[in-house]
This record gives C-alpha cells, structure tokens and sequence, in this order.
C-alpha cells in the first residue's frame, strides 16, 4: 500500500503549485519546477505538517516564520537564475527557501542569525540530500564576502534600509531582492547593479518579519 503521506503531500503540493503559484502569475517554469519538488512539509515544525501547503506564512521556533509560498516564488523568480550562479541568503530560517535555491543556481550561500535554526535547517538539507547550500550563523546584514561577488542576492526579512555591504558584494549587472521598509508593512523590491546606479522594481507589498541588529 502506498503511504497516505507520500500520495497527499505530491497533490497538495501540486495543488500549491497551480493555485498559489501558477494562477497568480509565477511563469518561471525552473521555479515552478523546483517549488513541485522541495517538500515543504520536512521544513516545517511537526506540529504544523498538516498545513505545509497552505497559502500563508507559518510560524517557526523563536518567532521566525517560514514565508508564504508565493511570496517565495516571487523573490526567487525576480533573480532571473539561469543555473551557473552562486547566490546568497540572507534569513535561511527553516531553510526552505535555500532549498528551493538549490534547484535554481549552482551555489547558494545562506546565513541565519538564530544558531537553532541553523542546525535545524542544517539537519533537514543534509536529510534531503541538498549538497550545494553552505549555512553560516552571522547576521546577514554583513553579507558573507567569502562567496562575492554574488549574481543573486535574497533577502527573506525586512530592511529599513538596504545593507550596503550587501550591494557592494552583488556582481556587476546582478540582482538583489529584498523587501524594503517597516515593521508594518514594506515594498518587495528588486534592485539591479548598473555601475554606481540601483535600477529598482517594485514587486509587491508584503510583510516579512524585521531584519534584527547582531553585534
Ligand atoms: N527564508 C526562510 C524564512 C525567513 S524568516 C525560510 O524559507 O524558512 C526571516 C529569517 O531571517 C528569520 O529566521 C530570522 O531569524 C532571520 N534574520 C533576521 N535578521 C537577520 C540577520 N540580521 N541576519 C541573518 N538572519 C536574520
């Protein structure tokens, strides 16, 4: 008999696909793709299992919340991946997203602030056999200069203003997504480096948990 697991998380995820994503404008076949596969039921907390696939954001350990499918989709497909890129996260949280980068670029660097949930994200990549992210237990704002310069950059929480140092690692003609303003509410933004200039898009508006200060 097949596992009643196995055969509901392929339809619901399915299902997230087409309703969430497909149908509200996500067209980016390799992002649809990757977001068929990556089963986001291994990155949420036990508890919450049954509402993997839901249209929402839903929350991890320590006030952290794993986002909203589409609001995933949308800050990956903004960064235009091809598959030769080295990018970088800034908020890996359960790791989910990074997961779903793995699939689109050939590098994924990503960095948590909270060192629980690195390992935890940590534990459930190494479980899917994800081999091409590195997590680091930083704060982000400082970007990881190690892998930079960066084609890609995403970050998954809110910034008042957009770190500088992250911009200076962002490759000439690369794309940084981020969700720009405050607690309340912000403006997901794509920011292109042309020389000294930011060619910025407004994607959406959209409510991600805040960007903390480490030290
Ligand atoms: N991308 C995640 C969801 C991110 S929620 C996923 O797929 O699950 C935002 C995350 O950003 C939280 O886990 C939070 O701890 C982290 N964060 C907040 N400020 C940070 C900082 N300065 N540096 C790195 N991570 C940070």
């Amino acid at each position: 008999m097949l596992s009643r697991g196995a055969v509901d998380t392929g339809k619901e995820r399915a299902a997230m696909v087409e309703h969430q994503l497909r149908r509200r404008g996500i067209g980016n076949t390799r992002v649809l793709a990757a977001m068929s596969e990556v089963p986001r039921e291994a990155f949420v907390p036990e508890a919450l299992k049954a509402s993997a696939y839901a249209d929402s954001a839903l929350p991890l350990s320590h006030g952290q919340t794993i986002s909203q499918p589409l609001m995933v989709a949308m800050s990956v497909e903004a960064l235009e991946l091809q598959g030769h890129e080295t990018v970088l996260e800034i908020g890996a949280g359960s790791g989910y997203q990074a997961a779903v980068l793995s699939r689109l670029a050939k590098k994924v660097y990503a960095i948590e602030i909270i060192p629980e949930l690195v390992d935890h994200a940590r534990g459930v990549l190494d479980s899917l056999g994800v081999d091409n992210v590195e997590l680091l237990c930083a704060d982000g704002r400082k970007g990881w200069p190690e892998g930079a310069p960066y084609d890609g950059i995403v970050v998954a929480a809110a910034a008042e203003e957009v770190p500088p140092a992250l911009i200076e690692q962002l490759r000439e003609g690369g794309r940084l997504v981020v969700p720009v303003g405050g607690k309340w509410g912000q403006s997901l933004q794509t920011l292109r480096k042309r020389g000294d200039r930011l060619e910025t898009e407004d994607l959406c508006r959209c409510v991600f948990v805040p960007l903390v200060y480490g030290s």
